[in-house]
């Protein structure tokens, strides 16, 4: 669908008139993949610098939020190498936009750009998302953020005892959102003990939650008194989906909520065994959906639908 609203018939608006007019294949080309709305000929400007950005489907759900609210903005995946970070920053800062999401490699990076950091950011030492505010640029990391709440409808972090599997940026964001939330206690389990060591060390000692360390033993039993289990690693990323956790499912109690971060499949090993266990699941595209939503209030104080996200993500993804 194109929805596209322009002030007065003029030679601008005749032009695109004629582009969406044109051969089948150019509009096509033009619309595949999400909506597109046209509201001015200055719409303000969000996005993404990566590399690879290629396979990185925020641009659907961005598009498709915006849209649903008819906003006059648009959110541009950019492929920017590390050497060019500074040159994308400055871009965006002569050009008015209103703020970027930052992936892999400038998440750490990033930092030495910026004029001021959030608490969580700083906390968690990696920033995810840039708030334009005046030429001043703030760091924010809305991972865990996004990974919160899509947690809170189904069950509220204050007080949750989590185990957490897993100890690199997925699992620091949300170990450290977990905290500022409330959480009782964390349990950190990766596979490498000095990473999960020294992220429960941070949390431990940066914030009011308890959180310890515990090794990653064959068919690891789920501590009896958790709440919440989080695979935050890649495992069962696709096109990996026949890995899963080397967890024992027996020990996954019924009222345990078990959550991925891996958005693609939705449904992993991991989350299908629990769902057999009688387990409330939470998948990765609620966090990665709720973590453009947050981004998307940063940057234009307006809340974003998230069905329309949700639907868009999984057409990105085709997922049916
Ligand atoms: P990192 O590379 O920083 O960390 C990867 C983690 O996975 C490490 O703890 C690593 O353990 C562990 N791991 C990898 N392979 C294995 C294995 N075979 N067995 C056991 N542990 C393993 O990645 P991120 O934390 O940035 O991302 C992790 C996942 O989270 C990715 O799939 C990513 O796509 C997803 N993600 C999802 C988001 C969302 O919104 N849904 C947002 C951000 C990330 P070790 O330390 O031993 O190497």
């Amino acid at each position: 669908m194109l929805r596209y609203s322009l002030n007065a018939a003029s030679s601008c608006s005749t032009r695109w008139q004629a582009l969406l007019n044109s051969t089948a294949a150019t509009r096509d080309d033009f619309l595949r993949g999400y909506t597109v709305v046209m509201m001015s000929f200055l719409p303000k400007i969000t996005g993404s610098f990566s590399s690879p950005a290629a396979d990185n489907p925020t641009v659907a759900v961005m598009e498709a939020g915006y849209a649903a609210r008819n906003l006059d903005i648009r959110y541009i995946n950019c492929e920017v190498a590390p050497e060019r970070l500074a040159d994308a920053v400055s871009g965006a800062i002569a050009m008015g936009w209103l703020g970027f999401n930052c992936s892999l490699p400038h998440k750490e990076r990033i930092i030495d750009h910026l004029d001021e950091l959030s608490p969580s950011a700083t906390l968690i030492g990696a920033v995810n998302t840039v708030i334009i505010n005046e030429g001043r640029l703030i760091g924010e990391n809305t991972d865990g953020q996004g990974f919160v709440e899509a947690l809170r409808p189904v069950s509220d972090p204050l007080g949750a005892r989590a185990v957490i599997f897993g100890a690199g940026g997925a699992a620091r964001a949300i170990a450290v959102e977990l905290a500022l939330a409330g959480a009782h206690s964390i349990v950190i389990v990766n596979r490498s003990p000095a990473k999960g060591e020294k992220l429960a060390d941070h949390v431990n000692s940066q914030t009011d939650a308890d959180c310890s360390f515990l090794a990653w033993t064959p068919q690891f039993s789920v501590p009896d008194d958790s709440t919440l289990a989080i695979n935050a690693t890649s495992l069962g990323f696709y096109p990996d989906h026949q890995e899963t956790l080397d967890v024992d499912v027996e020990s996954l109690r019924p009222d345990v909520i078990v959550a991925d971060v891996v958005p693609n499949p939705p449904e992993t090993l991991w989350l299908q065994a629990a769902a057999a266990a009688g387990c409330v699941t939470l998948n990765g595209i609620g966090m990665l959906v709720n973590q453009a939503l947050v981004n998307a209030r940063l940057w234009t104080g307006q809340t974003l639908d998230t069905t329309v996200m949700h639907q868009a993500l999984s057409k990105a993804l085709q997922i049916s």
